[in-house]
């Protein structure tokens, strides 16, 4: 365990934003993980975790206590099942799905941060989402003070949404199991502009190597790859999630996906652009990504209320043009 005093949120951050931190502390196990969270807890040291800190808008007043930074590695494979340690990097995990013939997360190449944040907000993109092969989650229940293995009814996983979301701060993940699909196939392709790309048809399968490569071949092509290089990347990917709303309600022109009960998918990115926020609209040292309008990127010296206060103006733009209300997907992090 390795404990720093002078790091800033910025530096942890793919959007690149925040304050100084009091103490930051590393942790490589699943011990040294509830220890650092049992000892901020008894001290009633403020607490934040972090994984890769792609999906947290970081306060600028930084954070007055402990910041632990999950770093704990390994993966178990038993079969089709594969038990991984919170810090594993998601995308070496996909990496070694696909080398390995296993599928069932190869649509989900490229998506930065720890494995242990993918069930907090049910990471998912092009047709699969982690909910469909998480089997189990390990985790610490702060509120209980007791460690516990929640079954996939228990983290009551929705569209980029879980209990574990839902309860901010109170689990702490320590490893999740999957079961995935022996064979060297993706799962049917369940995104049409991934089917297209591969020349296949929707509901179709691919060999794994060439599902995943194709979708990093369109998520580099929008920014949707983390990369210091590419500007477009300095985000925390979609800013603001498809917004569901009543089929009565749909939004003419705008793009949208059945959601069951008679609902509807709006495309966010759809009512982002059309409400005048196009690809590069900026304001300041912020605006929307220069090939993807969804993703909202920083410039050195953006500060995280310039961030805000830019999320803010288009929530209010898509609400007075098309009564829709856009929420935004990463966390904005609050001492
Ligand atoms: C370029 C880019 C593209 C992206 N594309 C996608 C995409 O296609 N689909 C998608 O769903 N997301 C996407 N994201 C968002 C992000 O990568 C995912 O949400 C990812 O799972 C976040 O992981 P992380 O380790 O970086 O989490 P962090 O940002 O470090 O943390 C996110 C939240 O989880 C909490 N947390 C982190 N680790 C733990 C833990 N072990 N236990 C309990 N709580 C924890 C944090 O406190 C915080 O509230 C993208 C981000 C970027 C920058």
């Amino acid at each position: 365990m390795q404990v720093r005093r002078d790091v800033r949120l910025a530096d942890l951050t793919t959007l690149a934003v925040g304050g100084p931190i009091e103490r930051l502390i590393e942790v490589t196990d699943a011990e040294e993980l509830v220890a650092a969270v049992r000892d901020a807890d008894e001290a009633g040291r403020p607490l934040l975790l972090l994984g890769g800190g792609s999906n947290v808008v970081a306060p600028d007043e930084g954070w007055p206590g402990d910041v632990v930074a999950v770093r704990s590695r390994g993966v178990e494979r038993t079969g089709g099942d594969l038990t991984v340690q919170a810090g594993e990097p998601w995308d070496d995990l996909v990496a070694y799905t696909v080398e390995h013939g296993l599928a069932g997360m190869e649509a989900l190449s490229g998506i930065p941060g720890s494995t242990g944040a993918t069930p907090i907000q049910n990471v998912g993109a092009y047709g699969q989402e982690v909910a469909q092969t998480i089997t189990a989650v390990q985790v610490y229940d702060r509120a209980e003070k007791v460690e516990r293995r929640l079954l996939p009814a228990e983290c009551g996983f929705d569209y980029r949404d879980s209990r574990l979301k839902r309860e901010p701060g109170r689990f702490v993940v320590l490893e999740v199991t999957f079961a995935l699909h022996p064979g060297s196939r993706s799962r049917p392709v369940g995104y049409a502009e991934l089917a297209r790309t591969l020349g296949v048809e929707v509901g179709e399968t691919a060999p794994l190597a060439d599902v995943r490569d194709a979708v990093l071949e369109l998520r580099r092509g929008k920014g949707m790859v983390w990369d210091p290089a590419d500007p477009d990347s300095r985000s925390a990917g979609s800013f603001f999630t498809n917004p569901i709303v009543s089929a009565a309600r749909a939004v003419e022109g705008c793009p949208s996906w059945p959601a069951g009960d008679g609902q509807v998918k709006l495309s966010a990115a759809w009512l982002v652009q059309h409400a005048g926020f196009g690809r590069g609209t900026r304001q300041g040292n912020v605006g929307t990504s220069s090939r993807h309008s969804l993703a909202l990127t920083t410039e050195p010296g953006a500060t995280a209320a310039e961030l805000l206060q830019f999320a803010d103006r288009v929530i209010e733009a898509v609400r007075d043009q098309f009564g829709v209300t856009l929420v935004p997907e990463p966390t904005a992090v609050r001492p």
